[in-house]
């Protein structure tokens, strides 16, 4: 028997998320206010390395930069997007605008994630680096608000921002 298609991927102009991102820029991203982003949904099967991702954010090379003007490229997984709440979406948006960052020479640059590291390495060693005392410090700060998770339990471990 023929296996079943996967839903064939597409992208849509996303100009929901782009009224998050603009009120996002104007209070905690100043050097993106100059900046043109293309704001994109992606809809279909998306996953890397195994697990679903939840977005992208990426320079636009100066060859397309110069055949389409943008700066950056912001997509968000649509099928996730459309089934979170407000605040939820605007954590999202706020995570991959967070990778749009500027050089010390004022170019536009792709920012890395503050922490990067296993479950199993804390549970086992605690919060050996400085960056996951900070990050517990907030973590614990901020538990009361809900997550993305708290809607995607099954993503805990698996969701690629
Ligand atoms: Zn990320």
């Amino acid at each position: 028997m023929p296996k079943p298609k996967a839903p064939k991927t597409f992208f849509m102009d996303a100009p929901n998320v782009e009224e998050i991102a603009s009120q996002l820029i104007e209070e905690h991203h100043r050097h993106l206010v100059n900046a043109k982003i293309k704001f994109l949904k992606r809809y279909g099967n998306w996953k890397a390395k195994g697990k679903t991702r939840l977005g992208s954010a990426e320079k636009v090379s100066e060859k397309h930069k110069y055949l389409t003007g943008y700066d950056f490229i912001i997509i968000i997984n649509g099928i996730v997007f459309d089934s979170l709440r407000q605040q939820e979406k605007e954590a999202l948006v706020d995570h991959e605008l967070c990778h749009c960052g500027v050089t010390d020479k004022d170019e536009f640059c792709i920012w890395p994630h503050d922490l990067e590291d296993f479950i199993a390495i804390v549970r086992r060693h605690g919060l050996w680096m400085e960056e996951l005392k900070r990050f517990a410090d907030v973590a614990i700060e901020a538990s009361r608000q809900l997550t993305i998770f708290d809607y995607y339990p099954e993503e805990r471990q698996v969701a690629v921002v």
